[in-house]
């Protein structure tokens, strides 16, 4: 009988080295909150201010990530606590580079850094003077807050998913102590009963693609797509991910509908095989 697959777990394991790569991230972390606040200061228009953090924050996931792989986080609470630590570092020296601008010489970034009394009463100094305006309405007080705390939300939590999502969604063997390599798109097919084929892929049972489908190509209605996760150098543990191609007008959304359910070398095989009839599609969105 075929049971119910497993999913992956990541081992809760760290990397002796891991510091170290939290050291370089949060180098790197500091370099970018200094350009950040050099470039919001010195952007005219404040409708770009939300372009320059859009790219912060991207920034800012892309360094956790950077930690998080480097330093083999295989702890989902290690990750998190990455990322946190990556956001406040953000937040802090981003305000102690912005706000001697906007003071003047009272005070200057260096104490700033060492200081954050000083750094708290200057921040609701501004906040009763006001600091912008938008459509001539000049921003203080409680909007001035609402502003900035969802500013210092987007900072902090993205960091903090960025960390924890690389942990859990990322398969490590923990024999050969490295990360899994992706192949995206496997197999790609046609079905038309997505409970029986959820049912059977959960137990491991391929009997599925008897009603399957190859498309045609470019695909003309849903599909389904089944990704790969495999350790490169051992060819010994995998993952196996569905993906559902929903048809919307001219493009397809991606839909992840199972991840990281871990499948052995022989089921590997066996879907390999099948690749000739069900190959991978590749569509632009
Ligand atoms: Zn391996």
């Amino acid at each position: 009988m075929l049971k119910t697959l497993n999913n992956y777990k990541p081992s809760g394991r760290v990397n002796p080295v891991a510091p170290l790569f939290l050291a370089v991230g949060l180098l790197l972390t500091l370099a970018l909150s200094f350009l950040y606040a050099y470039l919001i200061e010195n952007n005219p228009f404040i409708y770009l201010s939300l372009l320059i953090f859009a790219g912060f924050v991207i920034g800012l996931a892309m360094i956790t990530i950077f930690t998080v792989s480097f330093g083999k986080i295989r702890n989902v609470t290690v990750g998190i606590i990455i990322g946190l630590l990556t956001g406040l570092t953000a937040l802090y020296v981003s305000w102690a580079v912005m706000l001697p601008a906007i003071v003047g010489d009272m005070v200057n970034t260096r104490q700033l850094l060492t200081s954050p009394d000083q750094m708290w009463h200057l921040i609701n100094f501004i906040s009763r003077a006001g600091w912008y305006s938008i459509f001539g309405v000049e921003i203080h007080g409680f909007l001035l807050w609402l502003i900035w705390g969802l500013e210092a939300l987007g900072i902090v939590l993205v960091p903090i998913y960025s960390g924890y999502d690389r942990v859990k969604s990322h398969l490590f063997c923990e024999n050969c102590k490295t990360w899994s390599v992706e192949e995206n798109n496997f197999l790609c097919f046609y079905y038309p009963d997505k409970p029986l084929l959820l049912d059977q892929l959960q137990r491991g049972d391929l009997s599925f693609f008897q009603q399957a489908n190859a498309i045609e190509l470019p695909p003309e209605k849903n599909f389904y797509a089944l990704d790969i996760e495999k350790c490169e150098n051992c060819k010994n543990i995998f993952t196996l991910a569905l993906v559902e191609n929903e048809k919307d007008k001219d493009d397809f959304i991606k839909q992840l509908i199972i991840k990281g359910l871990l499948i052995d070398k022989t089921l590997y095989e066996q879907l390999r095989e099948k690749q000739p009839l069900f190959p991978a599609v590749s569509i632009n969105n």
